[in-house]
């Protein structure tokens, strides 16, 4: 499957063009569950319908039945349960964890040590979706929550830092519900309590409708309740789609029959902002919680796992440069501008949540590679590394060069004659970090 990529990418090559443009370049396999990264922009609450990237064949949409009431008051807690704390009116982390994760047993929930009261004691396996499937989600949950003070992240935040964290994994139809969340948290005393979103199994191709539910999952953490509205976020049923926060107040609800609530969660809120208690304004009350919008204006970090820096090899050579990056906003995303001064002088440039590529046919010389690294939001890391491309085939401690020449022998095989005589080319990697994940879904736990 790797060289049926490559072939590709190496087409395009030929014909010419300058810039590799594969977004998400995953194997064929993985088609029927692949989806644009820019799901965000394929839907719109008004329109209510699924984005055309992935349809799921169920149309009704499904009753989240899903806020817990939290066995505790939990002004009572937020002092010793809450730390780290947060304070209202600053910005929020939404951890999305898609990692598998084992929930202990704790009250009230915390993001930093694994353990609820909802859901105790038990393990959630790795979210068996693609790689390219993740971006999808966590870059239309950024969209939802653009005009707020939310950071979304895959990468889990350090420990002094607080983070609600989402538990992306489970089986919707097993837990008859779409996800589950604690509720009645009014003004998040509780700032790093856990929610889940069981949107494995048949629906673990829904991009839009993950990202609606694990930002209505959120929203009850932050103390939210159902609205008696349709095609919105706190809408008591979800679907496939897109939906937006409510800006402006309607009627709490008990149920998908819209029965008005007697018994809303946050009563001051709602009177403050809507003058009733029993209505619930969305966006006013995220911009009450977590002010304006989130800024990133920290840079990703960009490492070189391989090859070293002075890495030695007989040319023409054939090697892959897997890359690491790290960011307040990982994975989304990155525009990575490619250089090697007196070989590709025009840099090239790609666009991938996983920057890493392959480099074939370098010729023998000193190179230096000048990379540069952008997030969504402009911000930029730098690397720079040389490499030596030399005539004769490295000598190994055992004093035979044979394996590292019958290497860069293999590489060259079946390329050669169409790059021609010194033709570089610089081809994409298929996400190899989370190659091996992808195969075998039920992998280890890696937290
Ligand atoms: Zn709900």
């Amino acid at each position: 499957m790797a060289v049926l990529s490559h072939a590709l990418a190496l087409a395009a090559l030929l014909a010419g063009e300058p810039e590799l443009r594969m977004l998400h370049p995953l194997p064929p396999e993985h088609g029927q569950r692949s989806v644009p990264a820019a799901a965000s922009t394929s839907s719109s609450p008004s329109a209510g319908a699924p984005s055309s990237a992935s349809v799921s064949p169920e149309r009704a949409p499904v009753p989240y039945d899903d806020a817990v009431p939290l066995p505790f008051e939990p002004r009572d807690y937020a002092p010793q349960a809450a730390s780290p704390r947060r304070k209202v009116g600053t910005s929020t982390t939404i951890f999305v964890n898609f990692d598998g994760v084992e929930i202990g047993e704790c009250s009230p929930s915390n993001s930093h040590e694994n353990c609820h009261w909802l859901k105790k004691n038990t393990t959630f396996d790795p979210w068996s979706g693609t790689f390219a499937q993740r971006v999808a989600i966590l870059d239309a949950m950024r969209s939802l929550a653009t005009d707020f003070g939310i950071r979304i992240t895959g990468e889990r935040p350090p420990y002094d830092e607080p983070y609600m964290m989402v538990v992306y994994g489970g089986d919707s139809v097993e837990e008859e519900a779409l996800g589950r969340a604690p509720a009645g948290d009014c003004w998040d005393d509780l700032p790093n309590q856990i929610a889940y979103v069981f949107l494995d199994g048949e629906r673990a191709d829904w991009v839009n409708g993950g990202a609606s539910t694990a930002m209505h999952e959120s929203a009850h953490t932050w103390g939210f309740d159902h609205l008696g509205l349709e095609n919105t976020m706190m809408s008591p049923a979800g679907d496939n789609t897109l939906v937006k926060y409510l800006d402006g107040c309607a009627q709490i609800v008990d149920d998908v029959q819209f029965t008005p609530t007697e018994e809303p969660s946050c009563p001051e809120i709602n009177l403050e902002l809507c003058g009733l208690s029993d209505f619930q304004n969305d966006v006013a009350t995220l911009k009450l919680l977590f002010g304006n919008p989130y800024v990133d204006d920290r840079a990703p970090t960009l490492e070189l796992v391989s090859p070293y820096d002075g890495y030695y090899a007989q040319g023409p050579a054939t090697f892959d440069v897997i890359l690491e990056v790290h960011d307040d906003l990982h994975p989304q995303v990155y525009e990575l501008e490619i250089a090697v001064p007196g070989l590709i002088d025009e840099p090239q440039l790609r666009r991938a949540a996983d920057p890493s590529f392959e480099i074939q046919g370098m010729p023998v010389g000193e190179w230096t590679f000048d990379l540069v690294l952008r997030d969504a939001a402009g911000n930029e890391a730098t690397l720079s590394f040389d490499v030596s491309i030399g005539e004769d085939a490295p000598v190994l401690d055992d004093g035979c060069a044979c394996a590292a020449s019958s290497a860069a022998r293999r590489g060259l095989g079946g390329l050669g004659g169409l790059g021609g005589a010194g033709g570089l080319l610089l081809l994409l990697l298929a996400i190899p970090a989370l190659a091996p994940r992808r195969r075998r879904p039920r992998g280890p736990l890696t937290r």
